[in-house]
Formats: C-alpha cells, structure tokens, sequence
C-alpha cells in the first residue's frame, strides 16, 4: 500500500508549465500508474486549462464550485458539483472555474496528455454558455 499525501508534493501550486490561465493549485491524488495519472485541481475564479487531449481520454469528476467545459466545436458547457465529464481519447478540449466562482475537480487522465495553445478569451467568456437543462 502507497499513500499519497499532498504535502508530499513539490510545488504543487501556481501556473506551471504554461498549461494554465490564471491561477490553479494541482496536486497529485496518484503519481501515474500504467498510463494513469489522477489530479485533484483547485481553480480560482477565472483561471482554467489551455486547449489539449489526453491519449486515451479524461474522466473529470466536479467536486466543487462552479466550472466551464468544451470540447473544440462545440459550447461551452457549465458544470457543477456532482457532475461528471467523459472526455474522449483524442478530443481536444479545455476546463476550469467559471469567471466568478471556483471550482475544484478531480481529473483521472489516461495515457499521455498533449498540451495546445490558450484558449481565446472570446470562447472562454461566451455568452452563450449552457447551463444543464
Ligand atoms: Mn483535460
């Protein structure tokens, strides 16, 4: 038995490695483990993902706040606590709290995530963004 700890990570905050507008503090919930990877990440208002994809795609489970999804073509979606998000392998999309809220999710990615350009902020702050019916 492993038990992972967050205080057992170096550097676990800020915005690293340029994958991230804004402000978001990621920990690792499970170092990767054949080809998967689990994250527990905590977004401050406004701070979200650049566009990428995860290999053999990304379950995101909300646990917290208030959070935007798209996946390229298609809206932006609003999520909330509870939700859960499938994304496919190969589906190039990007994540992160709404403007005005948090929003806490844990990410469990399979396989190699390729990372993208940021996302233009005419889609990030589209107004036509959907919440669940
Ligand atoms: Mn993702």
């Amino acid at each position: 038995m492993i038990i992972t700890r967050p205080g057992d990570q170096e550097g676990a905050a800020g915005n690293r490695r340029s994958k991230m507008t804004g402000t978001a503090f990621p920990y690792v919930t499970m170092p990767a483990t054949d080809g998967v990877v689990i994250n527990t990440v905590n977004f401050t208002p406004g701070a979200h993902t650049y566009w990428h994809e995860h290999e053999r795609g990304q379950i995101l489970q909300v646990l917290a706040g208030r959070g935007l999804v798209q996946s390229e073509g298609g809206p932006v979606e609003v999520v909330r606590a509870g939700d859960t998000v499938w994304c496919p392998p190969g589906e190039r999309h990007w994540h992160g709290a709404s403007p005005e809220s948090y929003m806490v999710h844990t990410a469990i990615s399979l396989g190699a995530t390729s990372w993208a350009d940021p996302v233009d902020d005419s889609d990030y702050h589209d107004p036509e963004a959907r919440e669940e019916q």
